[in-house]
């Protein structure tokens, strides 16, 4: 048998998928936005189950909070503050070599959200709010993209795939979005580890099925809930919404930019993210060598680290900046303008 033969003869052989279904598989894009728990976990199993190309998306890298879910991380990658994205592409191109992984190091954004999804199959939604999920939602009926949205709490978790076509759409569900900080998060409720692998477990075997094209919108609409510690589980049917501003009228609010969260603060800790206000390319070496007099400075190909008494600021090659240490933006601004201009 060859490597490949080798690699997927336990999906070769299974009744579901066989050989045509691998290599649907081996043809198929699947953006995952998020490198968290849900991300990590679902990224594992189409890396490893052959997904041509994943691309990989996260604003964020690595902390010591994360090492308790999210799979693939190391204490290293926390030591190094290794963005999530690069981090994750690294530890799954050990277990797959013969698949394309791109990593995003970059914010899932109204202005680069369409860039990123540019000829995807399938977006999975391993995000942590629901401003993004309702880009991703917009992002979906604008494409035709089907998605999978995803969440877990404490120890509960649920999943609903939409096809981005027909029946349903996030906002047929949800309607509008809640006011900010009205809602828990994993960072004030905590999160049971197996609650939110079993939410990407549900996730990535929907991708599998719905990728291989067998009845591939036959999940369309069902929302799956789950609490692994009371091991109840319940489907329910989400119905479409004649009045639906996205999936009746078409209307994109979150998509062009009118309903963008607040990126400022970084949930669950203590830093501020500073955006360009007028995106130009950047040479991260050259300004490396300029940094220097300012503090350490570490020049990674994405990003580069500037670490002083008060600060550490991290900067992507997308000129995005994170401060940590600081809360306050106005500061974190006024730093971006001194260190890198705009
Ligand atoms: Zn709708």
């Amino acid at each position: 048998m060859s490597g490949t033969e080798e690699r997927y003869n336990r999906h070769h052989i299974l009744e579901a998928i066989g050989k045509d279904g691998q290599k649907r598989l081996s043809h198929s894009k699947v953006l995952i936005v998020g490198c968290g728990a849900l991300g990590t976990h679902s990224a594992e199993y189409l890396a490893r189950g052959g997904i041509g190309e994943l691309r990989l998306v996260d604003r964020d890298f690595v902390d010591w909070s994360n090492l308790q879910r999210q799979i693939g991380f190391t204490e290293e990658d926390v030591r190094n503050g290794t963005p999530k994205a690069l981090a994750l592409k690294k530890h799954l191109e050990k277990a797959n070599s013969a698949i394309t992984i791109v990593a995003e190091p970059t914010e899932f954004q109204f202005f680069n959200a369409e860039k990123l999804a540019r000829d995807v199959d399938l977006i999975i939604d391993a995000s942590d709010n629901i401003p993004t999920r309702f880009l991703i939602n917009d992002l979906s009926w604008k494409l035709s993209i089907p998605w999978i949205y995803g969440g877990a709490i404490e120890t509960r978790g649920h999943a609903l795939f939409l096809s981005g076509r027909d029946g349903p759409c996030l906002r047929c569900y949800m309607g509008e979005p809640p006011p900010p900080g009205t809602l828990q998060t994993c960072d004030t409720a905590g999160v049971l580890g197996p609650a939110v692998a079993m939410v990407s477990s549900i996730q990535a075997s929907m991708a599998i099925r719905s990728l291989t094209g067998e009845d591939p919108d036959l999940f369309c609409g069902r929302l799956f809930r789950l609490d692994a510690w009371k091991m109840d589980w319940k489907e329910s049917r989400i119905e479409s919404d004649p009045e639906c501003r996205v999936c009746s009228r078409g209307s994109f609010d979150f998509l062009d930019g009118k309903g963008q969260l607040n990126s400022e603060s970084l949930c669950g800790r203590e830093a501020v993210q500073v955006h360009p206000r007028t995106p130009n390319d950047i040479d991260l070496q050259a300004l490396a060598r300029r940094l220097e007099s300012a503090g350490k400075v570490e020049c990674h190909p994405r990003y580069l680290r500037l670490t002083t008494e008060d600060f550490v600021m991290t900067l992507f090659d997308d000129q995005r900046a994170i401060f940590d240490g600081l809360t306050d933006a106005s500061k974190a601004r006024s730093l971006y303008s001194r260190y890198v201009g705009d």
